[in-house]
């Protein structure tokens, strides 16, 4: 699909190109191309971080007062897609895109004064304390018990599912404050270090063999009441708030790059010609155009002042599945490669030689860990359950 470009629209474009294909190292677009994980680890993505930064890009979405570019939602887009096509590896979303956004609509200016600058330079790396071994879809069940004492509350209980909390200094979290009532009424906000008495974080190895989610146990953890999001059982609505930030924000662009992938596997491995391969690839290419076409309409809303309501569900859930056939089919090009465990040859810096064709090594990996993407920020299915409610009026 070709996008009008304004001619402003096309200088910062080529401003934009100009600037990632001097940034960008060697190192710093193999990490963006050989990651597999749902997030790029913080060795890569930190120093990214801090080259955007000194630039004044780190953080397109906020506003000009905390250290945001002021771009409009055109800029922000076509600087995601450039990111996305030069192969940059992407920022974790836990402190910029999650709880800086939260911090803004609901901190103290102290909390904002402390927190946001450390989050745009990448000095906190954060984590999302928000699922238990009981309560994912059904949040509001969360049992995390949040006991007032003096200055301070006591956290007992655990968190499940920590993406990066084994790199995280930080963490906000939802912790039960009131037990009886509405659940969603005695739920409360809290921002701590990772690094106080009483927390532990235990890895959770995935099918692929990687370690990039935890589950956090909390015995006794003290955290100030000054560390409060928001008021003492009301988080819930920091919590939302926070998820429509989390829901948001999929990529043609990202797709795009990983169909380039497929089509080079596929005609590395003679695929292309057999027509019921073509068939599901071109089926698969559709999908992305009508993704691309959907985040432009989004794009219009926004520039418009208009919420664009469920479109971000719709975004999820497209998007997501669209990865999960690319992946699908990047497997089935590969055949019998992509069942050979090469965790050893994928480490950065390795000398362990691939076995098979290199094109193979990630096939695997990628399908397994992007498995997960229908179910985290918020399943498929929950985001079924609220186009069906919001635009097809169905309760
Ligand atoms: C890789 C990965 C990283 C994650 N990172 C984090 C993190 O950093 N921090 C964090 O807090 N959490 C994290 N999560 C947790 C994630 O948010 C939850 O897994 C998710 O909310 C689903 O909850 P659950 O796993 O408890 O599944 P459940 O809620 O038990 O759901 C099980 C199944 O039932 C379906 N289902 C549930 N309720 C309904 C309903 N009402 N209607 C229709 N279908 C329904 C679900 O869609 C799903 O298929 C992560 C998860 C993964 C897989």
């Amino acid at each position: 699909m070709d996008i009008e470009l304004t001619p402003e629209e096309r200088a910062f474009r080529d401003e934009v190109r100009a600037f990632l294909d001097q940034s960008l190292t060697p190192e710093l677009r193999e990490a963006g191309q050989r990651v597999t994980s749902v997030f790029v680890e913080p060795r890569y993505s930190l120093p990214w971080q801090k080259i955007l930064h000194a630039r004044g890009w780190a953080a397109p979405s906020w506003p000009v007062e905390y250290g945001g570019p002021g771009w409009t939602d055109m800029q922000r887009y076509i600087f995601q897609s450039e990111c996305a096509r030069a192969g940059a590896p992407g920022l974790a979303p836990m402190g910029l895109r999650m709880v800086a956004p939260a911090i803004m609509g609901f901190g103290t200016p102290e909390q904002k004064a402390y927190y946001l600058p450390r989050i745009l330079s990448g000095e906190d790396y954060w984590c999302q304390g928000y699922s238990e071994p009981g309560s994912g879809s059904d949040l509001a069940s969360l049992q995390l018990r949040a006991t007032p004492d003096g200055d301070d509350y006591l956290l007992d209980g655990s968190k499940i599912w920590t993406t990066h909390a084994q790199f995280a200094n930080r963490m906000f979290c939802l912790a039960r404050s009131r037990f009886e009532g509405k659940p969603q009424a005695g739920i409360t906000f809290l921002l701590l270090d990772m690094k106080t008495p009483g927390v532990t974080v235990k890895p959770i190895i995935t099918l692929a063999g990687d370690h990039e989610v935890n589950q956090v146990f909390f015995d006794g953890v003290r955290v100030p009441k000054a560390n409060r999001l928001g008021a003492e059982n009301d988080g819930w609505t920091v919590a939302k708030y926070l998820l429509e930030f989390e829901r948001g924000g999929g990529s043609a662009a990202g797709l795009k790059v990983s169909l380039a992938r497929l089509r080079r596997i596929a005609a590395a491995e003679s695929r292309m010609e057999d027509a019921a391969f073509r068939r599901r690839l071109a089926e698969a290419e559709i999908a992305v155009e009508a993704i691309e076409m959907t985040e432009h309409r989004v794009m219009s809303e926004l520039s418009a002042g208009r919420n664009p309501g469920p479109a971000s569900s719709m975004l999820k859930t497209q998007g997501t599945e669209a990865m999960q056939r690319i992946d699908e089919l990047a497997v089935e090009a590969v055949g019998s490669w992509a069942a050979v465990d090469q965790r050893e040859a994928r480490e950065a810096g390795s000398n362990v030689e691939p076995v098979g064709p290199d094109h193979a090594l990630q096939a695997m990996p990628r399908y397994l860990n992007n498995r997960a993407a229908s179910i985290y920020g918020g399943s498929n299915e929950i985001q079924r359950n609220i186009m069906a409610a919001l635009v097809l009026g169905l309760r």
